[in-house]
């Protein structure tokens, strides 16, 4: 297989597996890090280390499959301490994936050994030599969803926190009002683009408020049921803020556990 590479900003890479998985390397003139590892196709870390000279910190968003099954190949990984206990669930969901994805996930299971994980937190800025990567609270898809804050190029890394599909189905996301929170708390920081986990394209910051109208639909109409293709036993209910939004050429929906209720 082959990795895709597209930069974003002088520094800031954006990897793709060809599967619709995407991570992002940023590059300082001292230090680098290394943004999640999808779900662990291919050499990503002879990728990584033909496009920087020295070896990335690897951070992961959050404790999803299709963001640290390539963990196995770097030593340690970060990630917030809230996610630890997705290592275990993830353990249990590779037969399912090998069935629904269609192939042998041989090794994966070293991605989600708990002792391979140091914890980061929110508040947290590593310093990589003329670029710096503040660690932010985006929870809410799942408990420890991070991003990363570059201020100097007004950049913010947002994993599966933010994006036109937004999904907050899974056991382990978070209520509806924390989501909202969240975006809230996301409007008083200092950027103008940000990185999803799934696309390669640096989406401008005023969409979000198109993300947060999908909030108010939740229980206000009907919604479209859904089932989550790699896990097909987690089910949804999808809202529609937009079927294709002209500007960034997306769906723009929030898809919620099917139960949710309206926020106020
Ligand atoms: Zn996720």
């Amino acid at each position: 297989m082959a990795f895709s590479w597209k930069e974003i900003a002088p520094g800031v890479g954006q990897i793709g597996d060809g599967q619709g998985n995407f991570c992002t390397l940023l590059t300082g003139s001292r230090s680098a890090v290394l943004f999640d590892t999808m779900v662990g196709l291919g050499d990503l870390k002879g990728f990584v280390g033909r496009q920087c000279p020295v070896e990335p910190m690897v951070i992961a968003s959050h404790g999803h499959f299709d963001h640290i099954g390539g963990a196995r190949q770097f030593s340690p990984v970060y990630m917030s301490p809230e996610d630890l206990p997705l290592l275990e669930v993830g353990r249990g969901q590779i037969p399912v994936l090998e069935q629904t994805l269609g192939r042998s996930l041989d090794g994966m299971e070293e991605s989600f050994r708990p002792e391979r994980y140091r914890p980061i937190r929110p508040g947290q800025v590593l310093d990589l030599g003329g670029m710096t990567a503040q660690v932010v609270d985006l929870s809410g898809h799942t408990a420890g969803s991070i991003g990363l804050l570059c201020r100097e190029l007004r950049l913010l890394l947002a994993g599966d926190a933010l994006s036109p599909q937004a999904c907050i189905l899974f056991p382990e996301s978070l209520s509806l009002e924390h989501y909202a929170r969240m975006l809230d708390r996301v409007e008083r920081l200092p950027f103008d683009r940000f990185l999803s986990a799934h696309f390669d394209i640096a989406f401008p910051r005023h969409i979000i408020q198109r993300f947060r109208q999908c909030v108010s639909l939740v229980g206000k109409k009907r919604g479209m049921e859904y089932e989550f293709g790699p896990l097909p036993y987690i089910k949804g209910r999808v809202y529609v803020g937009e079927p294709q939004n002209r500007e960034i050429g997306q769906l723009i929906c929030l898809i919620t556990r099917p139960d949710t209720p309206p926020l106020d």
